[in-house]
């Protein structure tokens, strides 16, 4: 068992609802190991700056069904300097920091890694409302993202019904689909446009033209942010347009941007971002780092940061020249295996929405 006195919790990068669960969890189960905690303010801009508190069984108290993050978060560009990286180095041995457990998605997992090669031994946990981390089957703050969403997309339907209206509605989800997919599934949505499967605008524009004739009243159409016109333009606005233009049927946009950010966590995250918290913990204590806490197929597992960093690019065919050179062909043939996985499981997902969206 790994001797630690003092680890560090910091949330970093985007948040996402159930962060403070997980904060909540990692100090709570430390503390209970006997282990000091200590709470970095504001990601790795904390590390720099010295921006430190304690944390005791107390302070982590009433968060549990907090959106946001009590530790608050930031993008730091000087923490990839290898300056600013020193700097982080000495305040954890000036706070006699052992370990740190990092909050955030891939980039929040990079400096993880660069803590942990300089001898400060770091854990990750994936807190992300997008689910864009290919190793782990589950991300925090998803769950309540979607929600969210869905809830505010039933408001909007409401009123597209009385009206015989269409809503074009942009979620968030940067260049993975997955809310915006999963919620035009579970909202009734008669189309959604992801980065991941082609679609056929005339397709759609027809579908709703016939269903409007014969008596329907009221579409949804949800569209993920990370989808482009050729020249650049956000797809959804330009979409909207051409639906009115295409059906006759009025139509409105929506951007529902940050809003789906807050708010309180749902019960799945709360009770995933306990679970990884305290498998967090757990990992450090028996002497591993440079892990990331995933959960896949419903168990949660530990993933070396560096494998889950390539099986992500692997999927997002983002690698670079020699990215799968350091992994044995078993692995690089897993990663290949698991991008096919979470592409069939988009593509199920876009065939049931084609089944039923009539
Ligand atoms: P996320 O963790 O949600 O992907 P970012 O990509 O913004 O969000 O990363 C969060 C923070 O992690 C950055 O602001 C930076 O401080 C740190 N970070 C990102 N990439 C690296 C890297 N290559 N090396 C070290 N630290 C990094």
């Amino acid at each position: 068992m790994a001797k630690f006195r003092k680890i560090g919790i910091l949330t970093s990068g985007g948040d996402a609802p159930g962060m403070n669960a997980a904060v909540r969890a990692v100090a709570r189960k430390a503390l209970d190991e006997g282990v000091e905690v200590v709470g970095i303010i504001g990601g790795y801009s904390g590390l720099i700056n010295e921006n430190i508190i304690p944390l005791t069984p107390r302070s982590v108290s009433n968060i549990i069904s907090r959106g946001g993050t009590m530790l608050y978060t930031d993008r730091c560009l000087e923490f990839k300097t290898e300056e600013g990286m020193q700097k982080a180095i000495a305040t954890c041995r000036a706070h006699e920091i052992d370990a740190i457990v990092a909050l955030g998605g891939d980039g929040t997992f990079r400096g993880a890694t660069d803590l942990t090669n300089r001898g400060i031994p770091s854990v990750g946990i994936p807190c992300t409302i997008d689910n864009d981390i290919t190793a782990t089957d589950y991300t925090i703050g998803f769950d309540s993202a979607m929600n969210t969403t869905m809830h505010m997309i039933d408001c909007l339907r409401d009123t597209c019904v009385s009206h015989a209206r269409c809503n074009v509605v942009e979620v968030m989800g940067r260049d993975c689909g997955q809310i915006a997919l999963y919620t035009a599934l579970a909202s009734g949505a008669v189309g959604a446009v992801v980065p991941e499967v082609p679609f056929d605008e005339k397709e759609l524009i027809d579908r709703i033209s016939t269903l409007a004739r014969t008596g329907k009243r009221g579409f949804l159409v949800v569209v993920s942010e990370g989808v482009l016109t050729p020249d650049g333009q956000k797809y959804g606005e330009v979409l909207a347009k051409r639906i009115a233009d295409g059906t006759g049927v009025e139509t409105k946009f929506a951007r529902l941007a940050h809003v789906v950010r807050g708010g309180s966590p749902t019960l799945r995250d709360r009770l995933t971002a306990t679970k990884m918290g305290v498998a967090a913990v757990e990992t450090l204590m028996e002497g591993k780092s440079n892990v990331v806490i995933c959960e896949v197929d419903g168990k949660i597992v530990e993933t070396d940061i560096n494998y889950a960093l390539i099986a992500d690019r692997t999927y997002k065919n983002k690698l670079k020249p020699g990215d799968h050179d350091a992994f044995a062909p078993e692995q690089v043939a897993e990663m290949r295996a698991l991008a096919e996985r979470r592409r069939a499981e988009i593509v199920e997902a876009y065939d049931m929405l084609a089944h039923t969206s009539k």
